[in-house]
């Protein structure tokens, strides 16, 4: 029967797997609902592509799992990404035949569900959603699928581009995805009380014009002779030429989760995560994350006062980590802090920021965050090491502010703190790479000095720069890997050889090859979807692990899928775009005015000619019109509340 539970076809094999806890669900404060009646119940299969200790912690799918889950007739499960020999269990299979996809909770087939939602915060997460599809039973293009098949559909920050994953998913949402689920669901419920009126292509029709569920088979994709888009246009009545993204507008009223899940077997991260805002409008030019989830919309400081405690309180962690894009500019953070460690003085709770601006005002935080718990470790992100770079990405933070905030972390007793950069970055030079290496020796100079010890460390850890949609990068050339590889093997060098520094500074970095895969994917159109089904069908699988990518694979498999095309991996990445090109994401909006973007890429290339061209934060500063709020009819929420955080009654 449908919804039936197919562990007993799993248990016996749980020996002969690694880790087998991690596919036996359980956990505290998840959920088993009964499968209920067709007509009244929508079932979701919810999936972080990722294995269990990546997907478990992920908090996007955490708030939609309960969301949904506190509907009465909405039944929603988690399923994550097997390992490979759990896989071969599954294909080998019993007298009964393979084993499907399963969820972790009741161990119901995924392909029994009638939505298959996939959270994904990198592409490389897409070879892993095929292996699900196929091991579910679902076929892999949509086009193939029938009315009993779920529908498949695709969320988070890659989904504002799902352009290279088109012919696997029927659908994809932008945005903040509580409110949506749950619309989609109603939609879904209707269909199905209607007794399924026009079969699949009807409730997918019915999603797409509501102007906020994105159907990428009802977009018709025209190439002209040059490789580039020349058009995409809907292919139905009703369906809208743009989809838009969707925005929350009062996280106070969605406290989420409530309820977190306590993992089983050891995860990435191991503490409650309490999310203090979300968007965010510094306006650092890479990142994609801050551009896409604009407006700042802050919690209140009473909201996440009770969800630390009600979040501690049903699940025993004893680290609470205060999540956003940039914590310390919540406009009430001092008063978190202080608020939070009084609270919890001769507890053992420990508070933790996992992204802090470089400021001195972090290292106060800091010392309040470890008052009552563990010391946590400080990192700073520059992301650019000269200052010609940082003023290119707009993240003005100038050497006199790391140097000024790494003295006082030094003189506080930190005896290590760790920078983060980035390589590959737009009109970048040797020489801006090799400025890390000074500005790390100043760093360590400036700890000696203060502390009065030698033994003072910084680390120094870098990432390659990968461009974005919906960013004013999102035209730029991103750099090839080998010269990535090369500027960073000359800044190891420098580092290495200078005898009075190089044993205080660590070097983290691995190579640039996964970044042009996810170039590929990022910025890629629906030709590169036969590269991604090419890598899965010769056994790609976890692309985010390195011990598990091939980048040999990708290229091999890129070659074939893309010949007679026109365009190569070139193509995609290294290749700077014009301002008339139409990008494949184009038809998908984020709320940011295109002009906008492009007038940004232009400050970013005329302050890397030295022209002093800053974007503030417009929090502090009158609007400057990237077009998000009144696109998308949204205003910024900050404080300060002037609310104080209460002594509790009970300690
Ligand atoms: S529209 Fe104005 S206020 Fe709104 S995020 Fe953009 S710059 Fe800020």
């Amino acid at each position: 029967m449908p919804g039936d539970s197919v562990f007993s076809r799993i248990e016996p094999r749980l020996t002969s797997v690694s880790k087998p806890i991690q596919y036996v669900g359980g956990e505290l404060n998840s959920t088993v609902k009964e499968w209920g009646a067709d007509a009244e119940t929508v079932r979701w299969a919810l999936m972080y592509p990722d294995a269990y200790e990546v997907g478990l912690p992920n908090q996007g799918v955490a708030i939609l799992y309960e969301v949904l889950n506190e509907r009465e007739w909405i039944v929603a499960e988690r399923t994550y990404a097997v390992w490979a020999d759990m896989e071969q269990v599954m294909r080998t299979g019993d007298e009964l035949g393979p084993i499907p996809q399963f969820t972790v909770d009741a161990h119901r087939p995924v392909g029994d569900f009638d939505l298959f939602g996939l959270s994904f915060s990198t592409e490389l997460g897409y070879t892993n959603m095929l292996n699900a599809l196929d091991l579910a039973g679902i076929p892999m293009h949509a086009a193939d699928r029938g009315i009993e098949d779920p529908i498949v559909l695709a969320g988070g920050h890659a989904a504002f581009n799902p352009e290279p994953i088109a012919d696997f998913i029927d659908a994809a949402v932008l945005g903040d995805g509580e409110e949506v689920v749950l619309a989609i669901s109603e939609v879904v419920r209707e269909w199905k009380r209607e007794g399924r009126p026009g079969g699949r292509e009807e409730v997918l029709r019915r999603l797409a014009v509501s102007g906020g569920v994105y159907v990428p088979r009802f977009y018709d994709v025209a190439y002209a002779a040059d490789g580039a888009i020349e058009a995409v246009v809907p292919n139905r009545p009703g369906v809208p030429w743009r989809v838009r993204k969707h925005t929350l507008m009062d996280l106070d009223a969605w406290p989420y989760p409530a309820k977190p899940l306590v993992p089983l077997a050891e995860t990435v991260h191991e503490r409650f995560s309490v999310e203090i805002f979300r968007g965010c409008t510094r306006g650092c030019r890479f990142c994609q994350a801050g551009m896409i989830t604009r407006p700042v919309r802050e919690r209140s400081i009473n909201t996440i006062g009770e969800m630390v405690e009600n979040g501690i309180r049903k699940s025993g962690f004893e680290e609470v980590g205060l999540l956003s894009l940039s914590s310390a500019d919540h406009t009430e953070i001092g008063d978190i802090a202080t608020g939070l460690a009084d609270r919890y003085e001769g507890q053992n709770v420990s508070l933790s920021l996992p992204s802090t601006r470089v400021d001195a005002f972090n290292i106060t935080l800091a010392n309040e965050f470890s008052r009552n718990g563990r010391r946590s470790g400080l990192t700073f992100a520059p992301e650019g090491g000269s200052e010609r770079m940082r003023a290119v990405i707009n993240k003005m933070v100038t050497e006199e502010d790391l140097i000024r905030t790494v003295a006082t972390a030094y003189s506080h007793g930190w005896r290590q703190v760790k920078l983060y950069f980035m390589c590959g970055l737009p009109t970048e030079t040797d020489e801006d790479v090799l400025a890390i290496a000074d500005l790390a020796k100043k760093v360590i100079a400036k700890g000696r000095e203060v502390s009065g010890r030698n033994d003072i460390r910084c680390t120094v850890s870098i990432g390659g720069f990968v461009p974005k949609p919906h960013t004013p990068f999102q035209w730029a050339a991103q750099l090839d890997h080998e010269t990535t590889d090369e500027r960073l093997r000359k800044l190891r060098e420098v580092v290495r050889t200078d005898k009075r520094f190089g044993r205080a500074i660590g070097f983290r970095y691995h190579d640039g090859k996964p970044g042009t895969v996810e170039g590929l994917l990022s910025r890629g159109d629906r030709r590169v979807g036969k590269v991604i089904e090419a890598v899965w069908r010769d056994g790609g699988r976890f692309d985010g692990w390195s011990e598990h990518f091939s980048y040999d694979r990708w290229m091999t498999s890129a070659a074939a899928a893309l010949e007679g095309t026109g365009v190569d991996v070139d193509w995609y990445t290294t290749r700077e775009r014009e301002y008339d090109e139409i990008l494949p994401w184009d038809h998908l909006d984020s709320g940011l005015d295109k002009d906008w973007l492009w007038a940004d890429w232009e400050d970013a290339l005329a302050a890397a000619r030295g022209e002093d061209i800053e974007v503030e934060d417009c929090r502090w500063t009158p609007c400057y019109d990237c077009g998000v709020c009144p696109e998308m009819n949204t205003e910024i929420q900050i404080g300060p509340t002037g609310q104080k955080l209460l002594p509790l009654a009970v300690v």
